[in-house]
């Protein structure tokens, strides 16, 4: 395994695709409001609905 760590590598000419159902995502739905108590936002598939990620506020 090489060990020259991890790179972060710009590639806009892809599509990610969603873990959960699959598809190709051009835009990822973002909720802000209606988490008590939080800042934090939900990032979810505009597809299936599901939960792609959730960052603290
Ligand atoms: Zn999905």
């Amino acid at each position: 395994m090489p060990e020259t760590g991890l790179r972060f590598v710009d590639r806009d000419d892809l599509s990610p695709i969603c873990p959960h159902c699959e598809k190709y995502l051009d835009e990822i739905y973002v909720k802000r409001r209606g988490i008590a108590g939080s800042d934090a936002s939900v990032h979810y598939c505009p597809f299936c609905l599901k939960v792609l990620s959730i960052l603290p506020g």
